[in-house]
């Protein structure tokens, strides 16, 4: 690795952002410039634009739903429920199986529908399929989570197609949010191109079966992105409700725990409690896996977005992502059983999607970090009583004993 690695002065970003990123002639990044407009744009005038771009999609007879919500077990999905109950919206709920379920997340599912009442759809993909690819991702890119991304971003478009409903709702926009890769002016819509390049990390069905021998169309078929043509025949968009409301994802989770019992949980590996508390694997293997590959992790996300939000200091950032990223991940062993492999195997995987520019192997398997954090120092001494305050922010939290073991639903199996 160079010895100068360019950071934002503000956040904690580096020019080495998988998603990409920019800095002004002052060192700041993208990201936090985007952030900037969110203390400068009339947001009332941006929720009257969103109130007039889905009352056209508003079903007057009362004969089918009026949009799309793709929701999970944690995540934004309670507030996006809220906003778009708010505007009077009649959702059909969409909700990719990922297997991985932890307790929380399927409580939290269960509430939202009673709370919001509201009618769902799961997509239970069969697990045997689910299991060969995650395997085959896992081994050959060291990613454990392409099925879920690719099923979370395909599954709601295929149902806005089969039930004639053309507005399809998410939440965040990650491409704005992290990097600002657009402006909150552009109002940028779900594309093809951003689900290819980002969530699938350039690598769609077709190819995956084209790469692998093990892999073939029978297993993947569910994963494929309807033509343009079906979806320009149908009329289908997705909107960001980020384009249109100041996102806050900390005061949202807050207000969601307040106003409808929403749960979070204690991680291991960030302070944050709110993000994939739905998944054991998330914020543990997969996030361990960020750090393999690309030198820093989830903590920095949060972090970061904290800086932002003027909640954190740099130096605090810094100290918390320290405190966090190279504890070990939990639940590697409920993967591996899940899997059918040996946690050694996994442990082979893990280590060689190190990227060598973010770790020395100093005896065979005793792996040294030098990724982007180690290049960040704290200028000023940090207030352990601040940083117990901060956390102390997050724990409106579900303290209930999780049994560990993956929450199944839908067809048949309990693995
Ligand atoms: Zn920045």
């Amino acid at each position: 690795m160079k010895q100068q690695i360019k950071f934002c002065k503000k956040c904690l970003y580096s020019e080495f952002h998988p998603l990409g990123i920019t800095f002004d002639k002052n060192g700041i990044c993208s990201g936090c410039q985007i952030h900037e407009e969110k203390n400068n744009i009339d947001w009332g005038d941006k929720y009257e634009k969103l109130k007039s771009i889905v009352n056209k999609y508003k079903n007057r007879n009362k004969t089918n739903y009026d949009c799309i919500v793709p929701i999970t077990g944690s995540g934004d999905s309670y507030f996006i429920l809220y906003i778009v109950k708010k505007l009077g919206l009649n959702p059909l709920l969409v909700t990719y199986n990922k297997y991985f379920n932890t307790e929380i997340g399927i409580k939290n599912l269960s509430n939202l529908r009673i709370k919001f009442d509201c009618d769902i759809v799961y997509q239970n993909i069969n697990p045997i399929s689910v299991k060969k690819i995650t395997k085959y991702t896992f081994s050959e890119f060291g990613n454990i989570y392409w099925p879920i991304l690719a099923g979370q971003t395909v599954f709601p478009v295929q149902m806005a197609i089969k039930y004639k409903i053309p507005l399809i709702i998410w939440g965040a926009h990650q491409g704005i949010e992290q990097v600002g890769m657009f402006s909150y002016h552009h109002e940028v819509e779900m594309t093809r191109r951003y689900r290819h390049d980002h969530d699938l990390f350039g690598y769609e069905d077709n190819q995956l079966i084209n790469l692998s021998n093990d892999l073939n169309d029978s297993d993947l078929w569910q994963y494929k992105y309807p033509s343009d043509e079906e979806i320009s025949k149908n009329g289908i968009r997705g909107i960001y409700l980020n384009n249109y409301i100041r996102w806050d994802p900390l005061m949202q989770h807050l207000e969601m725990v307040n106003k409808f019992d929403y749960l979070s949980t204690n991680f291991a590996r960030t302070f944050d409690t709110f993000d994939y508390s739905d998944c054991f694997n998330y914020m543990n293997l997969h996030d361990y896996l960020k750090l393999c590959k690309h030198g820093y992790s989830k903590v920095t996300d949060h972090a970061s977005r904290e800086i932002r939000f003027k909640r954190l200091s740099r130096d605090q950032a810094i100290y918390l992502v320290k405190q966090y990223e190279l504890v070990p991940p939990l639940h590697v062993d409920l993967f591996a059983k899940w899997a059918g492999m040996k946690p050694k195997g996994v442990d082979f995987i893990i280590n060689q999607h190190r990227n060598k520019s973010f770790w020395r192997e100093r005896d065979v398997n005793d792996w040294i970090f030098k990724g982007l954090s180690s290049k960040l120092k704290i200028e000023k001494n940090v207030k352990k009583n601040d940083i117990v305050n901060f956390k102390h922010f997050f724990l409106k939290t579900f303290n209930e004993k999780n049994e560990k073991k993956y929450i199944t639903f839908g067809k048949g199996f309990d693995n």
